[in-house]
């Protein structure tokens, strides 16, 4: 066969799904694992597609289609958010799952994998809308999800008014609450407190300790994010108050740019009064991807995956990036970004801060007894540290880079898991 047109060889670079399976296969070459564990580990357990009627506003009925991916269950119950988004796919849910159990096995949390996802615009959307969907939805996957089996939790575009809505449905059709059906609740109804924060402030956590490992001083260092969401915006508001200047933010419609720094508290309140950071007085406008390459110390991608291609990492100017987001980095990326001696933070250990408070949110929901803030972010800190660590003490034993040192771990565990309990049926 000729050789792939540029067109079908971005295809292949943008599937979630193969990015995930050629980590997985490095990571399992490695540690030599036996063919048995190889083959269950690279395939998805269960993979639901369903597509579901919703009545409009304006009387129509309109059909969407969600997905609920369960990736690995050894550990605990499969864990992962939902995200409502026009190009959600099976095969980015599916990524996004196994993600998920690695994710949860590096922080070394019971939970296995999982994730979801609705294929729509949220946006277009009334509020009436948005919640019959979400309470259709929550139906479909009634058979999947419960506090013993399958968590949700907010992801891309959802938050914790969707989540209360997911544990009301259940709820209902229970015939009493369940508030560990998912994570993400707002407080009222037995989220954790914390737990918004919790994903940037695992990103903040393991920026801090990856700038110590380099020898730079936050004061020093200038920061870039890309995505002004949940993560986007904690991420950037802590790593300011430990005092890095943040240089470049964007969201999905553009960005400012200001070498001397942004202030961004101000950039928060620019996006919630407009929609949007665009048309912010300060700094110049910059593209939704402008971010990425500008100049800075420190990277943040924290708005969707596959934003670091073959076709801008060699233009990546920091020396530092810590994956926001999940699935930011394309394998081909990754090899120049390392290539390029730039130190990088993967997705499954940076941002699993939002999984680490969820856990924390299931157990104090199970016992009904509930932790305070500052304990809560305590040993956020402390899972975080430890599990950063690790990964650093493993990357330099092996020579590996962060994320296959990560990998590294999160398969041996997960491997172990599944080896103990044995086949079944014999
Ligand atoms: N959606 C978040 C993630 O990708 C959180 C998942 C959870 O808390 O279950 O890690």
């Amino acid at each position: 066969m000729a050789t792939a047109t540029p067109t079908n060889r971005r295809g292949q670079e943008a599937s979630a799904w193969r990015t995930a399976q050629r980590q997985f296969d490095q990571a399992a070459d490695l540690i030599d694992l036996e063919p048995e564990l190889r083959c269950v580990l690279r395939e998805v357990q269960r993979e639901f597609t369903c597509h579901f009627p919703v009545r409009m506003d304006d009387g129509r009925v309109e059909v969407f289609t969600g997905y609920r991916v369960q990736h690995n269950i050894h550990r605990g119950p499969a864990k992962g958010g939902i995200r409502y988004h026009p190009e959600v796919s099976l095969d980015e849910v599916k990524a996004l799952a196994m993600w998920m159990t690695w994710k949860c096995a590096v922080v070394d949390i019971p939970f296995g994998g999982a994730k979801g996802g609705v294929v729509v615009d949220p946006r277009r959307l009334s509020l009436q809308e948005l919640e019959r969907l979400t309470r259709r939805f929550a139906t479909e996957i009634g058979v999947l999800i419960g506090p013993e089996r399958d968590i949700p939790a907010p992801d891309v575009n959802t938050d914790a008014r969707v989540m209360a809505w997911i544990m009301d449905t259940v709820s209902m059709h229970t015939g009493y609450s369940v508030p560990a059906t998912v994570t993400g609740k707002p407080v009222e109804v037995g989220g954790s407190l914390g737990r918004v924060e919790a994903t940037g402030r695992g990103v903040a956590i393991c920026a801090l300790a990856a700038m110590q490992h380099l020898g730079m001083r936050p004061h020093a260092v200038r920061v870039a994010v890309q995505g002004f969401g949940n993560v986007g915006s904690v991420s950037a508001r802590l790593l300011e108050e430990m005092g890095c200047s943040i240089v470049a933010v964007s969201d999905e419609y553009g960005g400012i740019h200001n070498p001397k720094g942004l202030p961004v508290r101000r950039l928060i309140e620019h996006r919630e009064r407009e929609g949007r950071l665009g048309g912010f007085p300060g700094g110049e406008e910059i593209p939704p991807d402008g971010p990425l390459t500008v100049d800075c110390d420190l990277l943040v991608p924290a708005a969707l995956g596959n934003q670091l291609t073959s076709r801008n990492a060699s233009e990546v100017r920091a020396r530092l990036i810590v994956e926001g987001a999940n699935g930011p980095t394309t394998p081909e990326a990754d090899e120049i970004l390392r290539d390029r001696g730039v130190f990088l933070v993967p997705d499954i250990l940076a941002n699993a801060g939002g999984v680490t408070v969820s856990y924390f949110e299931w157990v104090q929901d199970l016992q009904s007894f509930f932790w305070s803030e500052h304990e809560v972010n305590q040993k956020l800190r402390a899972i975080m540290q430890r599990a950063f660590q690790q990964v650093l003490a493993t990357s330099q034993e092996r020579h590996l880079s962060m994320r296959m040192a990560a990998y590294v771990q999160a398969v041996q565990r997960v491997a172990a898991a599944t080896r103990e309990r044995g086949l079944y049926p014999c």
